[in-house]
């Protein structure tokens, strides 16, 4: 029989647990998808305030270890949930982690954010051994872990424990890098030697992600799409360079779906439930979203828009803000739902009111309200600036909830440009980022929305589709087994 992979992921965030974007998702369900493949996985992450606050019944799997950020040697526990087998262990240093959010408020990071990944990285030596446990892989996820690769390459040199452990980071959104003030560097603990163009450093900056991306054995990024558009000025952030470099190690795996989640046919969420069989609860959601947003009920027969975002440019807000005069004067109504820079809290509470009945905006992180938004909209729009993979097109598809997408990075490879004459297809897709482009596919998906039986064949193609997690959790465990027998 072959051996049993033994992987470690290293995370910032996973749901149930704390959440504030698309990583969580994949940290908290792609380890349960591995285990069913016959991989044995950690997940080691931060015990937070939030965590903390959810009362889960937990045991001290470790206490009193040490790890350090640079010169800060400090104590910590290892907690695993007391209940069932979910493979977490959390990371207990209340200094740390005990705190309102996860990386910081509205109006800008925490203070000490490198002290406290730096301290979640070193973490995991002193964690292993406490396990007893020798990964062949640590997979590590964004900034947050990106040091664990230069910690295996450069601190932990010589530990017996992880000597063959290969590393393996993934990038899920390239924008947050992790920069910190020069100064800060010796909270790395690495030699100051590392501090230079081929290490760290970034225009005078500490860059953690760059230093992962230079020392991980494979890096990857949760699209096909997305793995090459980083490879380019236009989408590299300033690492498209650095990441050329890697081009023969760099990967795109594109995320999956929770279907025990994000299902209309079982959501216990939803207003009705529904499947392609038998679209009808689908009118009930659209009727309960429209209440649940105060929406003149006049408007039912038009198609509605849904939107679920962190609003951050990214997301291409500037855009939905140049067509949202249009759309509003044609009575099309739109759903909101979002959190994130202030900017666009201002711009929402001041356009809200003045499109009161057609405009539905909830300024707010609502998990039972984005599942209705899913069941309830007609179309979700997703107009990315870029996108690295996105999960809220392929939710919405499960929904028959017909996406309209910029064609960029996970956009682009799960989304197929809708054929009206055809009928085949899954969404509404357009290239350039402009507003005249958008409001393109707009017109063109509320065409087809006029057009029932051809809308429903689209929503039929959309609920077929299968982004199940199966899927990508075999293309990691192949990159896996290739890192482990020294492949790449
Ligand atoms: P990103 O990771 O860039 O934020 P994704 O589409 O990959 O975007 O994933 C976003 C995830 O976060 C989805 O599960 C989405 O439903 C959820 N989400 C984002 N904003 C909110 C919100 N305000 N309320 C509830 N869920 C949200």
């Amino acid at each position: 029989m072959a051996k049993q992979l033994r992987i470690l992921f290293v995370v910032s965030e996973a749901v149930p647990y704390a959440k504030t974007g698309g990583l969580a998702d994949v940290a908290g369900t792609l380890p349960f998808a591995l285990q069913e493949l016959g991989a044995e996985i950690k997940v080691i992450m931060p015990y937070y305030g939030q965590i903390k606050q959810k009362n889960i019944a937990m045991t001290c799997a470790a206490e009193n270890l040490t790890a350090a950020a640079g010169p800060l040697s400090l104590e910590f526990n290892v907690l695993t949930p007391a209940a069932g087998d979910a493979p977490f262990y959390f990371i207990e240093r209340d200094e740390f982690y005990e705190r309102s959010q996860l990386y910081g408020t509205p109006r800008g990071d925490y203070y000490d954010n490198l002290e406290r990944f730096a301290f979640l990285s070193d973490s995991v030596l002193a964690t292993c051994r406490a396990l007893a446990f020798k990964p062949d892989v640590i997979h590590c996820h964004d900034w947050q872990a990106a040091l664990v690769p230069v910690y295996l390459r450069h601190r932990w040199v010589g530990e017996a424990l992880l000597a063959d452990t290969k590393s393996l980071l993934t990038i899920h959104n390239l924008a947050y890098q992790g920069l910190f003030p020069k100064e800060k560097f010796p909270f790395t603990g690495l030699p100051p030697s590392l501090f230079s163009i081929n290490g760290l450093e970034y225009y005078d900056k500490i860059n953690l992600l760059k230093g992962g991306i230079v020392f991980a054995d494979a890096v990857s990024t949760v699209s096909r799409g997305y793995s090459k558009e980083i490879q380019t000025p236009e989408y590299g952030y300033g690492l498209d360079g650095v990441l050329r470099t890697r081009a023969e190690a760099i990967f795109g795996i594109v995320n999956g779906v929770d279907y025990g989640v994000w299902n209309p046919a079982t959501d216990p969420l939803i207003a009705a439930n529904y499947d392609a069989a038998d679209l009808r609860g689908k009118a009930a959601n659209k009727q309960a979203l429209m209440e649940a947003y105060g929406l003149d009920k006049k408007l039912v027969k038009q198609p509605l828009l849904g939107i679920i975002s962190r609003l951050a440019d990214q997301k291409g807000f500037d855009l939905i803000a140049a067509v949202l005069p249009e759309l509003m004067a044609r009575d099309i109504p739109l759903v909101i739902l979002g959190t994130g820079d202030e900017k666009y809290h201002l711009w929402l509470e001041e356009v809200g009111p003045k499109y009161a009945g057609k405009l539905g905006v909830k300024i707010a992180f609502d998990n039972r309200l984005a599942h209705l938004i899913e069941a309830g909209a007609d179309m979700f729009l997703m107009p990315s600036r870029y996108e690295p993979c996105g999960l809220n097109q392929m939710y919405s598809m499960k929904y028959g909830t017909v996406p309209v997408v910029r064609a960029t990075g996970g956009l682009m490879d799960t989304v197929e440009p809708v054929d009206a004459a055809k009928g085949t297809g899954t969404g509404f897709v357009f290239k350039e980022y402009s507003a005249a482009a958008f409001i393109k596919a707009l017109n063109a998906a509320i065409d087809a929305y006029k057009d029932k039986k051809l809308w429903r064949k689209i929503m039929l193609n959309c609920m077929a589709e299968d982004f199940s997690w199966q899927a990508s959790a075999k293309a990691y465990l192949t990159l896996y087994k290739r890192l482990a027998a020294g492949d790449i």
